[in-house]
């Protein structure tokens, strides 16, 4: 079986911008399952469908197709139901609303399979927040990234910004606060890391320090 190497984390801890460049690096292919949940917390709203109402959100999970395309300046491009979403799932409504429904356990059961598809030769960076612990459990390298609050407030501050998209770093940090919260304290798939995760704080480091960092965990 293909290898697999997770990296998970809260939002803003680094993950995304870390998985791709780790990927890109191995020439392996790459995983990004929060992708997966935004896409369906935005098929969601264009179908009016309420976040309270879980067995629609089940069915809308089954229904909604989501294709990843070509790069747009550093991530792929993603598709939903033949509609380019790749602004709009990064917005932190589409966040606040996968979170929603990431804690709705058919849900996160329905997209299991499609995660697990992603592993192919020559191996897979999977980016979440239960890559190591549910999905890959047996992923022969796992990182949990973490870093400060603040830190993590300002990198989507700044992640957004460079995309036009009006916030306020004070509101932002309540929303990853919240959102955090919600992640780590719901009955299914709870944001841990996984037993045998290698931790690393992100904090006050660059890009590139974490980057080595994990390559330097795979063996030579
Ligand atoms: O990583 P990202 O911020 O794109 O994830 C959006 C939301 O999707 C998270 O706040 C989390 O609730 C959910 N998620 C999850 N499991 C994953 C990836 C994301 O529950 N593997």
């Amino acid at each position: 079986r293909a290898p697999v190497l997770t990296i998970d984390g809260p939002s803003g801890s680094g993950k995304g911008t870390i998985s791709r460049h780790v990927a890109r690096a191995l020439g392996w292919h790459y995983l990004d399952s929060g992708a997966l949940y935004r896409a369906v917390g935005i098929a969601a709203s264009w179908a009016d469908i309420d976040l309270s109402d879980a067995s629609a959100l089940v069915r809308c999970t089954f229904d909604t197709e989501i294709e990843f395309g070509d790069e747009v300046g550093d991530e792929p491009r993603v598709i939903v139901n033949g509609l380019d979403a790749t602004d709009e799932l990064r917005t932190e409504t589409a966040g606040a609303a996968a979170s929603a429904i990431a804690a709705i356990p058919e849900v996160r059961a329905a997209l299991k399979d499609r995660q697990r598809a992603f592993r192919r030769a020559p191996g897979l960076v999977a980016d979440g927040r239960d890559m190591g612990t549910v999905i890959f459990p047996d992923a022969g390298i796992k990182v949990f990234l973490t870093a400060s609050a603040d830190e993590r407030a300002e990198r989507r501050y700044k992640q957004l910004k460079e995309k036009g998209v009006s916030v306020t770093l004070p509101g932002l940090l309540r929303e990853i606060l919240a959102r955090d919260a919600r992640d780590a304290n719901r009955a299914v798939a709870p944001l841990r890391p996984a037993d045998d995760a290698v931790r690393i704080d992100t904090t006050g480091l660059s890009i590139d320090a974490v980057v080595e960092r994990v390559l330097a965990l795979l063996p030579a």
